[in-house]
């Protein structure tokens, strides 16, 4: 019976994992509302990144032929350094990350990392490479554990519980009373927006891709709370190639450079100390952003006080 047992416990391991896996990719094309019509190119070999630099060459990209997204993109992430994209809702900022993913080939020009068309390239060691942060992470329904360990589940629980340090979420739970062991996901304790950020980011840190890719909750953070994520996302994408997707602005302020997308275009790109002195439509959102930040904590004050 012994000599079963071990076959069947690996199988069980495997079946586990297959099923996981399929969970995941599911979760994440719902979660896009994409079809699965990408194909590897007969013969794609693995994505070969050294440094990790990412270019988009006059990018040109249409979910319907009729209404175009990106008309003529060119950017470049240098390797170990991050670029932020801004700009209006429906700019076309999220498209870029999914271009990234290839989760769409795009109708014209070039995306390549450190050189190589991503088109030429496996989908799997290309996804296997880059590190996303999304805006609502999926959580399984599964300990916090597992949940952190995903991203790699070779981890120790040593390992787990200093990427959940390293993520600001260790505090948060260790108070709770089953700890590690607690139940999350639809089933289990349910997490807030900004806790579930820090899971993705504690995932991201185990997994430790070269390549990054951060887009931003929409949703409004208390202060403390964003200056929690910022410190985790800071120490995360330290000297890795990281774009972030930027609706808040303490990611920015930081940012090597800043693309201003509007109707897909780039209508401004520079740092932040660029930007402003120009004077142009990222001058504008930034007053815009910081007049609503300080009527927030004029409001929350206010509150306070009553
Ligand atoms: P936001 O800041 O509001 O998230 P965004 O700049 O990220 O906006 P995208 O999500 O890239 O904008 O969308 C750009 C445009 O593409 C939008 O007009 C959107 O309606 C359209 N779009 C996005 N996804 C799809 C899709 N799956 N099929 C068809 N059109 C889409």
């Amino acid at each position: 019976l012994m000599q079963l047992s071990v076959p069947l416990n690996f199988i069980g391991f495997i079946y586990r994992e297959i099923r996981q896996g399929l969970t995941d990719i599911e979760q994440m094309f719902d979660l896009l509302d994409v079809k699965e019509e990408v194909t590897d190119r007969p013969g794609a070999k693995p994505l070969a990144v050294s440094a990790g630099a990412i270019r988009f060459e006059d990018v040109h990209f249409a979910y319907d032929a009729n209404r175009p997204i990106l008309k003529g993109v060119s950017f470049e992430v240098p390797a170990g350094k991050t670029v932020a994209i801004v700009g209006p809702s429906g700019a076309g900022k999220s498209t870029i990350s999914r271009l990234l993913f290839r989760f769409y080939d795009i109708q014209q020009g070039r995306v390549t990392i450190d050189g190589q068309d991503i088109r030429d390239v496996t989908q799997e060691s290309l996804r296997g490479q880059i590190g996303m942060v999304p805006q609502d992470t999926v959580l399984f329904n599964d300990t916090i554990l597992y949940n952190i360990r995903y991203g790699r589940m070779s981890a120790s629980e040593e390992e787990v519980k200093r990427a959940a340090e390293l993520a600001q979420i260790s505090k948060f739970i260790e108070i709770l009373p089953d700890g590690y062991r607690s139940m999350v996901g639809e089933r289990g304790l349910k997490l807030s927006g900004g806790e579930k950020q820090r899971v993705a980011i504690a995932r991201t840190i185990l997994k430790a891709p070269p390549i990054l890719m951060l887009d931003e909750a929409t949703s409004a953070l208390d202060t403390q709370t964003e200056q929690e994520i910022q410190d985790a996302l800071d120490l995360v994408s330290r000297g890795r190639t990281t774009l972030v997707i930027a609706h808040r602005l303490s990611t920015v302020i930081s940012a090597d450079e800043i693309i201003v997308l509007r109707d897909g275009q780039i209508a401004e790109r520079g740092t932040h100390r660029d930007l402003l002195a120009r004077g142009g439509l990222y001058a504008t959102m930034w007053d815009r952003q910081r007049e609503a930040t300080e009527a927030e904590e004029r409001l929350r004050r206010a509150r306070e006080t009553d």
